[in-house]
């Protein structure tokens, strides 16, 4: 889905958010976070929202994990006066259940965390625990008036896109090439040695 309601975000932006949720849910609780998008960028008419950035909750109202969420007024005017400082806008929200379940709870559904029609929420399984893919995920766009459009696992992605490289093949390749300079090191220190041998 491109159009009025698609987002993007690079997947090291996704890998570093997952696993922020899951370090302040700590596996016992649910955690979440708004998801910005810049408010001073033209957007051509079907074209991605772009994520740049994240509010977590409990950085806004530092009450809001209650094992459950709960986000209280004092947590909207921070989250406005960050936005207005920093020219952002709420595009999403994801927020984390235990276990598998992403549908949304009748509480989820009737209270969205922003009510701008296109506004999408996102529910992440098992507090964001262990490695999150697209395809875990439960993605709810809110059309306005209580309705709401759901996608799971393969529909997710025509939703919210992700680019750039994979982490954990950066992770992979930064590992070679420090295994490379390991190696390289050695036989330069190795080669030193067998001059100093010599002379
Ligand atoms: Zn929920």
């Amino acid at each position: 889905m491109n159009g009025p309601f698609a987002l993007q975000m690079s997947r090291s932006q996704f890998a570093a958010l997952t696993a922020e949720l899951a370090r302040r849910g700590d596996g016992r609780r649910e955690s979440g976070a708004f998801l910005l998008s810049s408010t001073n960028v033209e957007r051509p008419p079907g074209h991605k929202r772009t994520v740049v950035g994240f509010a977590f909750y409990d950085d806004l109202d530092p009450a809001s994990l209650t094992g459950g969420i709960t986000f209280g007024a004092i947590g909207y005017s921070a989250l406005s006066a960050v936005c207005r400082a920093q020219d952002l806008c709420v595009v999403a929200d994801i927020h984390t259940h235990p276990g598998s379940w992403v549908q949304q709870s009748a509480i989820d559904a009737r209270h969205p965390m922003s009510a701008i029609p296109g506004h999408i929420a996102i529910i992440a399984p098992n507090y964001s625990q262990g490695s999150i893919r697209l395809r875990d995920l439960g993605l709810h766009v809110f059309h306005g008036d209580k309705t709401w459009e759901s996608r799971y696992r393969n529909e997710v992605k025509e939703v919210l896109h992700l680019t750039g490289s994979y982490p954990f093949l950066r992770m992979a390749i930064s590992a070679l090439r420090s295994a490379f300079r390991a190696v390289h090191r050695s036989i330069k220190e190795r080669g030193t040695l067998d001059v100093n041998a010599r002379s």
